[in-house]
């Protein structure tokens, strides 16, 4: 008897005017959302019950409609967005996204190319990209790829340099073969990406040397280079240096123009963080306060942050693209380039980094990019600094509130300051003020703990921001503040 054959299946819709209907759909309630965002609460806590809903369901063996699951979606998902898209979110550093980057992720994902060096036009985008941005920050020419973010593109250089700079056979023998403990530098304000990376690549955090820093949070050159001399006197191998542009605590920036002297000096590979501080470097004002990054042998930043391209993209540039090659390429039969063929270029993008099958990052940026031109992007940074200038003003101004650290970028550190408060009191005030603001999605400033203690910081990268929503902001610290302390025993109890 013959085998019955199933009629064969795909994923494509039964009923394309319905697809393109519920496309239309999405993108009319997507402009309700961007069109209404201001007027909504900045976050609200995910309702419990869905969050158990989410957590019980099985996997569905069946489907439903795509409009019956977008419907779903609407009800739910999308009514607990984090509400970085607001115009008072300003907690860690998180950028805003913008409705073309989506769309442009859309077309992305549809054409849903592998940009790992296969031939598809995707890959002269991303080379495009990556020119332009060698370009505007300073390293015109340089090797570089997007990554899923700061974290990345600090893990790639760091591995960039240490293959640079080991001296020895890392890639055979690996650290084991290391004649004399390797170390690196960079100040204690880093970013724990840094410290992560530190440790995936085996060196173990301890080999990374945490220097000082001064009032306004840049690293002590000085304690530096003392720290250096001793580590090469105690028989250690320096190899690699980090500067920050703009740490994440208060966005001070390293006196990057000293490191690199003193790399050059030492021998040391220089590796720039500027995750979000970097994009400073696009605004004529700024730039000095950044000389010396365009001197780094490699940089990371994140589109995704201070660019608000959706979420994810990273960037790492490397000055010398053949050691940057040297620290990922690896021949494999299968991925031989064979001319005339769609993998005739072999793995362009897989041999300057960690992934293989990689999206198709560069259209957002590019899509971005071209709609608005980079001078929209200067602009906006310009404005955020100055937004956070604002804002120092206006604490400052204030007897209640206290400026907690300089504000050398667009980041402010500021808090209640109640009267004959105790610092454990302050802190627990503060921290209870944080929490009524998130709850009553007011604002979402983040917190950190700086010498002064526990402080709220506001990190403006954010596109949707106006000065209006400072104003708004520092009025409800001022109202929470006084009712905090008008009921004082609750907060002291949890605190
Ligand atoms: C955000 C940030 C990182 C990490 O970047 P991700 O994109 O979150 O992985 C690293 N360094 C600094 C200074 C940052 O602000």
């Amino acid at each position: 008897m013959e085998p019955e054959h199933d009629a064969e299946i795909g994923l494509d819709p039964t009923d394309w005017d319905a697809f393109e209907a519920l496309g239309q759909r999405m993108v009319h309630d997507l402009r309700a959302q961007w069109e209404t965002v201001r007027e909504r609460p900045v976050w609200q806590p995910v309702d419990p019950a869905l969050r158990a809903a989410l957590a019980a369901a099985p996997v569905p063996e069946s489907g439903a409609p795509a409009d019956a699951v977008y419907d779903e979606f609407a009800r739910t998902v999308a009514r607990y967005p984090l509400g970085n898209t607001h115009p008072r979110f300003w907690g860690w550093v998180v950028g805003s996204g913008s409705p073309g980057g989506a769309l442009a992720d859309l077309l992305a994902s549809a054409m849903n190319p592998n940009v790992s060096g296969l031939r598809s036009a995707a890959i002269d985008v991303e080379e495009q990209v990556l020119r332009w941005f060698g370009d505007l920050f300073g390293m015109p020419g340089a090797s570089g790829l997007l990554t899923s973010g700061g974290s990345m593109a600090n893990l790639l250089g760091l591995a960039t340099g240490l293959e640079a700079r080991a001296g020895f056979d890392l890639a055979g023998e690996g650290l084991r073969a290391a004649p004399r403990p390797l170390t690196l530098y960079a100040s204690r304000d880093t970013h724990s990406s840094v410290d992560k990376a530190v440790r995936l690549l085996g060196l173990g955090t301890r080999a990374l040397r945490k220097i000082a820093t001064d009032a306004a949070g840049r690293i002590d050159v000085a304690a530096l280079a003392e720290t250096i001399r001793a580590d090469r006197a105690a028989g250690c191998q320096p190899f690699l240096l980090v500067g920050n542009a703009g740490t994440v605590g208060i966005g001070a920036v390293d006196p990057l123009d000293r490191l690199a002297d003193l790399a050059a000096e030492e021998g040391l590979w220089f590796h720039v963080d500027g995750a979000f501080g970097a994009c400073a470097w696009l605004v004529d004002a700024l730039r000095p306060a950044l000389a010396g990054m365009e001197r780094a042998d490699s940089l990371a930043f994140d589109p995704h942050k201070w660019l608000h391209a959706p979420m994810e993209a990273g960037c790492l540039l490397v000055r010398d693209g053949a050691l940057h090659r040297r620290a990922f390429t690896m021949p494999a039969p299968y991925l031989r380039p064979i001319a005339g063929t769609v993998g005739e270029d072999g793995q362009r993008f897989a041999d300057v980094g960690m992934q293989l099958t990689r999206g198709f990052r560069a259209l957002k940026l590019w899509f971005e990019l071209k709609h608005h031109g980079v001078g929209v992007y200067r602009k906006l940074v310009a404005q955020n600094v100055a937004q956070a200038r604002l804002l120092a003003e206006r604490v400052r101004a204030e007897p209640e509130l206290e400026l907690m650290a300089p504000v050398p970028l667009n980041i402010v550190c500021l808090r209640y300051r109640g009267d004959g408060l105790a610092a454990a009191e302050s802190d627990a005030l503060n921290l209870a003020l944080l929490q009524r603001l998130h709850q009553s999605g007011v604002a979402v400033p983040s917190a950190t703990t700086l010498a002064g203690g526990f402080a709220l910081r506001a990190c403006i990268t954010n596109h949707r921001t106006r000065r209006a929503d400072l104003d708004h902001f520092v009025e409800a610290v001022l109202a929470q503040g006084r009712a905090l302390v008008r009921e004082r025993a609750q907060w002291v109890a949890v605190g």
